[in-house]
């Protein structure tokens, strides 16, 4: 057989760790003479630990950097200015270029034969955006000679290049995209994500102590809840395993339990209205008082925003009165600030003198499934279990397989668990 193993940055989070991985791949290969590629992160803490070093700088200040993990992930300084983001991703891609030449050492030093690439020695090709870029094409002859040559192939995730050779970013959590991108280029069995948990759970266990893991889940659901928030997979690894047909398995890289299998949706899957709860911290809201209610105002206010890169996700525009209307959005925190200082460059809201109020205390709940479709009072539901715990909220979208809530961020656990308890997830579907 022929595998990829991603361990992310838990998995090779010290040497004893690294050291760990290194045996897992040996027996891996071992284990009827499979091909094996390897895809690993940077130790666990080190991208923020990176990017926290770079703001010092940016600011003035001294020191390192201290090693972050297990907080939130650090916002960049400067996004949105290229020769900044250029930089930033040189210095980011340093994390994972690390783990591999670690794990290829110990390899080699365990009587194994593996070979590290990073950047440009991987052939993977990406577009221009440097610290979110996209991945256009892989050119896999120099992986392809390795195999041949019985090595493992050891790939330092997260990175490629872009058409002039600059390295290039898959974005935060990307190196499950180069997991997957790099299964479906060699045309691996399998793609084996390697993590700190024993598989996707029906929402975050390290919050939820019932959480329960899941045997499968379809792609769709697993896009949903990585997009709101689950960070286990970074959505596109698991839009490109759509994509491609490539075998998702999600497991502990510290014991050999099976873990959750990401699949095609069957019809069986529509039994269970919902599949999984997720909490998205990194949301901020916006509102707009005031705005001049005539055509073209929306328009103006979300191509301003969307032109500067920030993505917009709920938007909610009250009734007009007097010819004015409010509007309240939400984008993420770390862009927060720039949209605040795009929004106040704005004539037409200047002009009407519009009050831009922001709000960092938030979150976002969504509930997961793609029984939605064919099950009617999903919301009501919901809606009921926060009612029920005395939690007020502030905006509601909802789309054919998930319901979303913003709520008051002390609120966001109590809100997780409602939900979960009120959809009697930890209970095993019949
Ligand atoms: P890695 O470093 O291996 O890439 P991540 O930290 O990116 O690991 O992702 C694994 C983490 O995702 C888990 O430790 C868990 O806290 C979190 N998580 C959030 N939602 C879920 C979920 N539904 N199922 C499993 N893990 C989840
Ligand atoms: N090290 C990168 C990050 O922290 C990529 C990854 O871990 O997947 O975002
Ligand atoms: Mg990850």
């Amino acid at each position: 057989m022929r595998i990829v193993q991603k361990y992310g940055g838990t998995s090779v989070g010290s040497l004893a760790r690294i050291r760990a991985v290194a045996q897992r791949c040996m027996e891996t290969k071992a284990e009827g003479d499979n091909e094996l590629l390897v895809v690993v992160s940077a130790m666990a803490g080190e991208t923020d630990r990176l990017i926290a070093m770079a703001n010092r700088l940016l600011d003035g200040g001294e020191g390192r950097g201290d090693s972050l993990a297990g907080q939130a992930w650090v916002a960049p300084k400067r996004s949105g200015n290229a020769s900044y983001e250029r930089e930033l991703s040189q210095l980011i891609s340093t994390g994972e270029k690390v783990s591999a030449a670690m794990v290829a050492m110990a390899i080699n030093e365990m009587g194994g034969q593996a070979v590290s690439m990073v950047g440009h020695q991987l052939g993977l090709r990406t577009d221009r955006r440097f610290t979110n870029a996209r991945i256009q094409a892989i050119e896999s002859e120099r992986l392809e000679r390795a195999f041949e040559r019985g090595q493992i192939v050891v790939c330092a995730g997260f990175q490629g290049i872009d058409p002039e050779g600059n390295i290039t970013t898959l974005g935060r959590g990307g190196s499950d995209t180069s997991a997957v991108a790099l299964a479906a280029a060699v045309k691996a069995d399998v793609c084996e994500i390697l993590t700190d948990v024993d598989g996707v759970f029906t929402t975050d266990p390290r919050i939820v102590p019932n959480a329960r893991k899941l045997r499968r889940i379809a792609h769709e659901e697993m896009i949903e809840l990585a997009s709101l928030g689950a960070k286990v997979l970074q959505i596109r690894s698991v839009e490109f395993a759509m994509k491609y047909g490539v075998a998702l398995h999600v497991r502990s890289s510290l014991n050999r339990n099976e873990g959750t299998w990401i699949v095609a949706e069957d019809r069986d899957m529509e039994s269970v209205v919902v599949r999984g709860v997720a909490l998205d911290r990194n949301e901020a809201k916006v509102t707009l008082t005031d705005c001049p209610d005539v055509p073209g105002t929306v328009s103006t206010i979300f191509q301003t925003l969307g032109g500067a890169g920030i993505v917009v996700d709920m938007i909610i525009q009250n009734a007009s009165r007097n010819e004015r209307t409010d509007v309240t959005f939400t984008v993420p925190e770390s862009e927060l600030e720039r949209a605040g200082e795009l929004l106040r460059e704005l004539p037409l809201l200047t002009n009407a003198g519009t009050e831009i109020l922001t709000d960092r205390d938030i979150c976002k709940i969504s509930i997961v499934g793609v029984g939605m479709r064919t099950h009617a009072g999903v919301a009501a539901k919901a809606f009921a279990a926060l009612a029920e715990e005395d939690i007020n909220i502030q905006m509601v979208s909802t789309s054919e397989i998930k319901v979303s809530v913003v709520v008051e961020e002390r609120y966001g656990e109590l809100a997780l668990r409602a939900l979960h308890d009120a959809f009697v997830l930890d209970a095993a579907p019949k």
